[in-house]
């Protein structure tokens, strides 16, 4: 396995053999990267809440309406979003999985609309992706057409199938 810049990370390998957080140790960014290389549909780990709150921040993958999760294993809450990702955080079966082939040493990213109806920060993204989609902000903020793109969480589905109904 080879590492872009072995100075500039510090690699954390305790919690999986499929993958691992790393730290850039200049701006502090954390990441997750593949350890091997993962078919599609891969589970890579299954996860858990460490702690559960009412309202959403940054760190926390949304269950339902009431109930915003950080997760457990903790390395799992370094995923970074991108418009055009190649992991999905099921939140009905509790697994992490891949949507695509992913090579050893790529970056594990999900698409943070997702798992989230309405964050409670948006941000601009750089992820650098051909479908980027610029402010990213919770689903319900994408159109029709965006959201046909992408696969959600149960819940967000749900969410999204009644605002489409209703709007009709
Ligand atoms: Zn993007």
């Amino acid at each position: 396995m080879s590492y872009p810049d072995s100075s500039l990370v510090s690699i954390d390998t305790s919690h999986s053999e499929l993958a691992e957080k790393r730290t850039n140790t200049i701006t502090r960014h954390r990441s997750v990267f593949s350890r091997v290389n993962l078919p599609a549909g891969q589970v890579i780990a299954e996860f858990s809440a460490k702690k559960t709150y009412s309202q959403p921040s940054y760190l926390t993958v949304q269950i339902n309406d009431q109930e915003h999760i950080e997760l457990w294993p903790e390395y799992l809450e370094c995923t970074n979003h991108s418009c055009d990702p190649n992991c999905f955080f099921d939140t009905t079966s509790f697994k992490f999985i891949t949507l695509k082939p992913v090579k050893a040493g790529e970056e594990l990213t999900f698409f943070y609309p997702s798992t989230e109806w309405n964050m409670d920060k948006a941000f601009n993204c750089f992820c650098g992706s051909e479908q980027c989609l610029g402010t990213i902000q919770g689903a319900s903020y994408l159109s029709d057409d965006v959201i046909s793109k992408y696969r959600f969480s149960d819940f967000i589905q749900k969410k999204l199938t009644l605002r489409k109904n209703s709007a009709e």
